[in-house]
């Protein structure tokens, strides 16, 4: 149903086949096809073939659609549809030698690219040249943006509700992170003066700490080697059952995701419950040194070690496991984003509790990582409601939550292309929270924590209200 309200709103209106020009893009599913293993080959190229009879129409289609588009998602439909070429070229070039196709089809499929290309370059110069004197503004607004946020997050909270939570947690967070680093101050510090300045004592500890990295040629391996450890640590915790029949392959990041670095997990779908669970890591080799650095010390041996518990091991990874076995297709396929992210950021915290690698060093970095996901929430509601300035994003994202200027940079461009997504890590984790802290209450010395665990994990990726009100129902009978 919610799926369903969603389309509905998009069509009517969010209408963002008016203003994004980047929804209209045909590489993505052509390289799909050039990319899956679904079929052999010949049997896909043909595919490939009779799909590009429509590219014309389609952008055809796509300009008739168009009006008003904002700024930003012109840019980025521009780069993206001239960056996708490749498929057409390369990529289709070394599939087409590759295949024992007859003469005459690759001869046809040649053909056919060259107008595909030809159509999607003159897409890129029509918006080039578009006339688009009052551009719409990438900011949904507080109308748009409250019926987005639900539908998007499913959520008890309303968006302005979770907003104020979030707003406290930053200061809860920043009073806790100044108690640490002023008692780590001596050890990192020595005899220097303390700054005035609570935020600037924080960031001074935090960057000393981050010098404690690992090398770009052992990125990966530092990884693998945590893994086990992780296992070995929820096993020995009793925290919730890992099926050992399901590894965890940890690879180097396939050239078609590269470019974005960091760490992801490609899980199975639902229908493929058996294939491999794979966590890509990016390479950094080639990379300028400045570059490497200021990425390994944000990804620091205390960092490092909260991404694989994000990433795997109790987080995404190990939930993903528990949802390809409950039993309904529905939940898999629209899976709640709020309720898969919330668990990966309550995993954080989980294991922090059960006092892994305890230490006031760690600690602090986990609550400079719980404060990005915390900021997250505030600068998406703000841009797209309050009318926060990029000035004031910076601000927020750079003093107030200790990160690089790059990095912020980066958030400053998504946040002004997307809108709601960003929500969904800090509300998903505070509903669980505060489910297992109201379990916790209700049930007193009853409780236990492996139980909550898989009983919340077994419902499938389903937005947490409902399995809030299936939990309460069910412990009620
Ligand atoms: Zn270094
Ligand atoms: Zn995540």
């Amino acid at each position: 149903k919610n799926q369903l309200q969603s389309t509905i709103f998009r069509i009517d209106k969010l209408k963002s086949y008016q203003w994004n020009p980047a929804e209209y893009n045909v590489c993505g599913s052509f390289a799909e096809i050039l990319n899956g293993k679904y079929d052999k080959l010949e049997t896909r190229l043909h595919n490939f073939n009779l799909k590009m009879n429509g590219i014309v129409g389609y952008y055809e289609a796509a300009k008739k659609n168009i009006q008003n588009p904002t700024v930003e998602h012109t840019v980025l439909a521009i780069s993206q549809n001239l960056g996708g070429i490749s498929v057409f070229e390369k990529d289709l070039n070394s599939a087409l030698s590759k295949s024992k196709l007859a003469a005459t089809e690759r001869t046809e499929i040649k053909e056919k690219a060259k107008i595909a290309i030809n159509a999607i370059v003159a897409y890129a110069n029509w918006l080039k040249d578009l006339k688009n004197t009052t551009p719409r503004s990438f900011r949904l607004g507080t109308e748009l943006y409250k019926e987005k946020f639900e539908l998007d997050i499913q959520s008890n909270y309303k968006a302005d509700t979770i907003f104020k939570k979030a707003v406290d947690h930053k200061n809860e967070l920043h009073v806790k992170m100044y108690a640490l680093a002023y008692k780590l101050w001596p050890k990192y510090m020595k005899s220097v003066v303390k700054p005035q300045d609570s935020l600037l004592l924080i960031k001074t500890v935090i960057d000393k700490i981050s010098l404690q990295h690992t090398t770009p040629n052992n990125f990966q391996s530092a990884i693998e080697k945590q893994i086990p450890e992780l296992i070995a640590f929820v096993k020995e915790k009793d925290l919730l059952y890992i099926d050992p029949s399901k590894p965890l392959v940890v690879r180097k990041e396939p050239k078609y995701m590269a470019g974005v670095a960091g760490a992801s997990i490609s899980a199975p779908g639902p229908y493929d419950k058996n294939g491999n669970t794979y966590y890509n890591v990016g390479s950094l080799s080639g990379w300028p040194s400045e570059k490497s650095e200021s990425y390994l010390r944000e990804y620091n041996d205390y960092v490092l070690q909260i991404l694989n518990i994000h990433e795997a091991i109790p987080g995404h990874y190990t939930q993903l496991v528990y949802s390809n076995q409950s039993p309904s297709l529905i939940k898999s396929i629209l899976g709640n984003g709020a309720m898969i992210e919330g668990w990966a950021v309550y995993a954080e915290l989980m294991m922090l509790e059960n006092g892994y690698q305890n230490s006031d060093e760690m600690w602090l970095m986990y609550y400079k990582w719980n404060l990005r996901t915390t900021c997250n929430l505030i600068l998406d509601y703000s841009v797209h409601v309050k009318n926060m300035t990029q000035e004031e994003a910076m601000k927020l994202l750079v003093v107030e939550a200790f990160q690089q200027q790059a990095e912020a940079e980066g958030k400053w461009n998504r946040v002004s292309l997307s809108q709601v997504q960003l929500c969904s890590y800090f509300t998903g984790y505070t509903e669980i929270y505060e489910l297992r802290e109201q379990l916790k209450k209700e049930q007193g010395a009853t409780f236990n924590l492996k139980k909550f665990h898989e009983k919340f994990l077994s419902y499938g990726s389903a937005p947490v209200k409902y399995i809030k009100e299936l939990m309460i129902k069910e412990l009620k009978e």
